[in-house]
């Protein structure tokens, strides 16, 4: 919650600055005088700003606009200076290694790397792979890194700290400050759904509201509703996996119910029982169902306009997105849902490491 009361000189000037990069990172090149226009702020201001971030390195003059004719001398363009600073992006949440990745300042993946994922519930191992991924990644970048984000599966508490994560056997992990202390780097830490759907708001098409359901080895959700991210009294808003669906039971899940959300659509389950049956598109219609039942009173209550899905495409496009959707149609008011939609997320298996890079945007230059 951001805090209310006077708001100090020394503070007017960062939320200046934070709205200038913000307004060159989504619009992209303009002159000073758009800026002024776009901001509200004055031209004063603005070229006060301006060139204290040229001086930093994060805004570049980019020649003048072609003259239209008119009199005066033709505006010199700036604009985000995309390429001079670096961010390193982290998924753990894989069912493949560790993955990470140096990605410039629009999200756009430079470099990767990856580490074996480390044997099931081996904490320090776990933790020690992480350290190196996370090295080879700096020493990877060509420019300055501005920060490390980090997408990590489990519950990850306000301090950047893992509260838990069982498939690596981590509780009460302090990865930010770890990492941190090993790299002499910002670190920014959260939840793998959670980074996810900050690259579906903040770099791909959706806008203002967004919800996305990340499946994979698991299922989590991330939530931004009125353009905040949704956390939770426990820090785990958006754990939809373990909410059992319907009353008729359903295939065995880990956590020892039946019929949990996660048992009905994660991967590894999907794909036995599809290769159990033989009926690839029942099966994967009935996920899709349960998708739908579990979703609707989420759309229902917050009016959500759409739903992004992000996991392997061979299972969730087709049948089991179509009839996620019809369930969701059907079982939501038609007077405001019935334009509802379902996509899958255009960001592919990179949403998790372009999330990351947009933590650390946000924590370091403040945009969003
Ligand atoms: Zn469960």
């Amino acid at each position: 919650m951001r805090a209310h009361g006077k708001v100090l000189p020394e503070h007017a000037r960062g939320h200046n600055r934070s709205l200038v990069l913000q307004t060159l990172f989504h619009e992209g090149t303009m002159s000073r005088a758009d800026l002024s226009r776009g901001t509200g702020l004055t031209r004063v201001t603005i070229s006060d700003l301006v060139a204290e971030l040229i001086s930093d390195g994060f805004v570049l003059e980019k020649g003048v606009r072609e003259s239209s004719g008119g009199p005066g001398k033709p505006a010199i363009l700036v604009d985000l200076a995309r390429d001079e600073h670096q961010i390193i992006g982290m998924d753990l949440s894989g069912s493949s290694p560790f993955t990470g990745a140096v990605l410039n300042l629009d999200g756009e993946v430079l470099v990767r790397r990856e580490v074996p994922e480390p044997a099931s519930g081996d904490a320090d191992a776990a933790l020690a792979l992480v350290i190196r991924l996370a090295r080879e990644l700096v020493a990877a970048a060509t420019r300055p890194v501005l920060g490390v984000g980090v997408g990590s599966p489990g519950v990850v508490g306000a301090d950047g700290g893992v509260l838990t994560a069982p498939n690596y056997g981590w509780a009460d992990v302090p990865l930010r400050d770890v990492l941190s202390a090993e790299l002499g780097l910002p670190v920014v830490v959260a939840n793998d759904a959670n980074a996810a759907v900050l690259a579906e708001c903040t770099l791909g098409a959706a806008e203002g509201d967004c919800m996305l359901v990340k499946i994979g080895l698991g299922v989590g959700a991330g939530l931004i509703i009125g353009g905040e991210p949704v956390i939770g009294r426990h820090f785990a808003a958006g754990e939809i996996g373990h909410v059992t669906v319907g009353t008729d039971g359903g295939p065995p899940c880990v956590c020892g119910r039946d019929g949990c959300l996660e048992a009905w659509v994660a991967v590894p389950g999907l794909r036995r029982r599809i290769s159990d049956s033989g009926d690839r598109d029942t099966v994967l219609r009935d996920a899709g169902e349960r998708l739908g039942i579990a979703l609707a009173p989420i759309v229902g209550a917050l009016d959500l306009p759409e739903v992004t899905l992000s996991g392997p495409r061979d299972l969730l496009e087709g049948p089991f997105a179509d009839s996620a959707l019809e369930t969701l149609r059907h079982r939501t008011l038609a007077q405001f849902h019935d334009g509802v939609r379902v996509r899958m997320t255009e960001h592919g298996s990179d949403i998790v490491l372009r999330g990351a890079a947009v933590m650390v945007l946000s924590e370091r230059l403040g945009v969003s």
